[in-house]
């Protein structure tokens, strides 16, 4: 399978002068981006170790600019969070996904990322409700990702959020897990249904020790939890292999798929039908 289509970034320059500059005129273009269609979400498969069985995608967002392609999350999402605009884009992505994974048979999944902004309002398990309700999809078949940066600021709020949305029968995943400073008392103050482990752990494994053993440590951490633990960024054979002699349940990488748009992650669950 060769190149993918519409996964190269422009990259902007990083001279700070330009750079505030650049982002002003994010800004401005953002406010009009999702009522002009410009967002597009792409999905990233989620495989099973053992089986290499599709499990289901995480959606991530992608702004097609008229002017300057396609441009990255890392780019826009934090401007969107400056600005609010996060709310609204917030509520556009947990749209489409769920309008698109209903599509899809009974037993995939679709996984968004929720910011910190989002999980500070009190609408977000109105909109998730809104969502599943609209797209007819099963509750159980969607996951919200949320990072430790995102309880951090008001812990006791995130916490009445997330217990909103596990009422609502969605399951809640610890993303990025081991970058924050305090992931071990996020852990244990939220009732998380998956742990992913930071692909920065991923990276290393096979050439460095540490890593290795931070990720035993966390795959065992889970076991004792019963908390399921998916590794993020995973790119070679190697690093699967010693994931699946780790005992890692899931996993996600460019080893099974980058992030992809919506009919080629169809065709992905076609190949898995045909398995
Ligand atoms: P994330 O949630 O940690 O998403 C994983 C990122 O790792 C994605 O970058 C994905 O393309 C990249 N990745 C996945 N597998 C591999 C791999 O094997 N190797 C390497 N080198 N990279 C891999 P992406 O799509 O650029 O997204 C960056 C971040 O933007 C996400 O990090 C997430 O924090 C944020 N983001 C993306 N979509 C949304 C969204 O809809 N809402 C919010 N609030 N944030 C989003
Ligand atoms: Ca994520
Ligand atoms: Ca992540
Ligand atoms: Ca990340």
């Amino acid at each position: 399978c060769g190149k993918q289509a519409g996964e190269d970034f422009i990259i902007f320059s990083s001279k700070m002068e330009e750079e505030s500059r650049h982002r002003a005129a994010i800004a401005i273009d953002l406010r009009s981006a999702a009522q002009n269609g410009q967002l597009e979400l792409h999905y990233q498969p989620q495989n099973e170790t053992a089986t290499r069985g599709l499990q289901g995608f995480e959606a991530l967002v992608r702004w097609r600019h008229p002017e300057h392609g396609l441009i990255s999350p890392v780019e826009f999402i934090p401007v969107a969070e400056e600005t609010g605009l996060i709310l609204e884009i917030g509520r556009w992505v947990l749209n489409t996904a769920c309008m698109t994974a209903a599509k899809w048979p009974d037993r995939f999944s679709v996984a968004v990322n929720v910011s910190a902004f989002q999980l500070a309002q009190d609408t977000l398990p109105l909109q998730v409700a809104s969502a599943l309700a609209k797209s007819g999809l099963a509750p159980s078949r969607l996951e919200i990702e949320i990072t430790e940066s995102g309880v951090i600021t008001d812990q006791a709020h995130a916490l009445e959020i997330v217990m909103a949305l596990k009422e609502l029968g969605v399951s809640v995943a610890m993303d990025d897990f081991g970058t924050g400073y305090s992931s071990l008392s996020t852990l244990q103050s939220f009732p998380f249904d998956k742990i992913k482990i930071d692909r920065e752990f991923v990276k290393s494994l096979g050439d460095s020790q540490q890593s290795s053993a931070i990720i035993r440590s966390t795959i065992l951490l889970g076991a004792s939890l019963g908390i399921p633990v998916l590794a993020e960024g995973v790119e070679t054979e190697e690093q699967l292999a010693i994931l699946k002699m780790e005992g890692c349940k899931a996993v996600q990488g460019y080893l099974f798929g980058r992030p992809q748009p919506e009919a080629e992650a169809e065709r992905l669950i076609d190949l898995d039908g045909q398995r």
